[in-house]
């Protein structure tokens, strides 16, 4: 597993490798949905690159850049015995320089759901999304569908910008609780913990009526608020009920519409969704 800090030495490495080259991109602080997604891109790639890079265009000002978890030496421990061949650790200074102004933004969808509460927070993923595919010119990178909107973004980039590289993407990686694993889990105290598993809960709920044969999106939500609202530390953001692909809010239920919530549990704020299906 080689290490690799600057871009030119990046390129310059993976201009031998054998092909097909799979990127997986990460912040860091890594767990297992990462180790999914490593583990998802070893199946159909020869050479595997996995990028830590916590990319602070796409925090907004009164957001957790200073507070998300650097621990970069215990992630390249959890890495070892992965079959990755790169660990790229790109520097703020050189993915940004001081004269950096370029933005890439994919239009309506990243103003919707997270990019409404997070104003600004897709149009920094897809810039870094794009620079990293351009220095590593992947075949193949892979996404996790616990950001299902990024990944729409994502698609919508690669799309529009004839970019080459195919999207993945690998299902969400849950606590045996269904909790999400998501970096941000560590900021949770033991009760916040205890109640953040109100989240997933409320996604089974959701699931669960549309099997009933409910198929109003409005009874849905309402039914999950308040369950949400019996956990005090817990505070919905938004939940919505929308066309997988257009991120639209339904009207009348439709088989694989995607539930997304966001939650703050005390001051964490954590996301989640599911598709819905009669045949799970
Ligand atoms: P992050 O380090 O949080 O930016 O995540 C890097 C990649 O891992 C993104 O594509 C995420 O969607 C994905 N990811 C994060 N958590 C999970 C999870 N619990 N299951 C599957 N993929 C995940």
């Amino acid at each position: 597993m080689k290490i690799i800090t600057t871009i030119k030495e990046c390129i310059s490495y993976l201009e031998t490798c054998s092909r097909p080259l799979g990127l997986v991109p990460t912040m860091g602080a890594i767990h297992n949905g990462h180790k999914e997604l490593i583990k998802a891109a070893s199946k159909n790639n020869s050479t595997i690159v996995t990028s830590i890079f916590v990319n602070p265009l796409q925090f907004g000002p009164n957001e957790d850049l200073n507070d998300y978890p650097r621990k970069i030496k215990a992630d390249l421990t959890k890495l070892q015995g992965l079959p990755i061949d790169l660990v790229f650790l790109p520097s703020t200074e050189e993915m940004y320089p001081d004269n950096f102004s370029t933005s890439i933004n994919v239009g309506p969808i990243s103003n919707l759901l997270e990019g409404k509460s997070r104003p600004g927070h897709f149009n920094g993923v897809a810039t870094v999304v794009c620079k990293l595919l351009l220095i590593t010119t992947p075949n193949n990178v892979y996404f996790g569908e616990k950001d299902a909107q990024q990944c729409l973004v994502i698609d919508k980039m690669v799309k529009d910008l004839n970019i080459k590289t195919k999207i993945s993407k690998v299902p969400t990686v849950r606590e045996k609780d269904g909790l999400a694993i998501s970096s941000r889990n560590i900021y949770l105290s033991k009760s916040e913990r205890c109640s953040a598993t109100i989240i997933y809960k409320s996604l089974v709920l959701a699931e669960n009526l549309y099997l009933q044969g409910v198929n109003k999106p409005k009874l849905i939500k309402n039914a999950m608020s308040k369950l949400i609202k019996s956990v005090p530390l817990a505070k919905v953001d938004y939940i919505s009920i929308a066309n997988p692909s257009n991120l639209k809010e339904l009207g009348v239920l439709e088989d694989n519409a995607l539930v997304s919530i966001a939650v703050f549990v005390g001051k964490t704020r954590l996301i989640d969704n599911i598709y819905l299906k009669r045949i799970p």
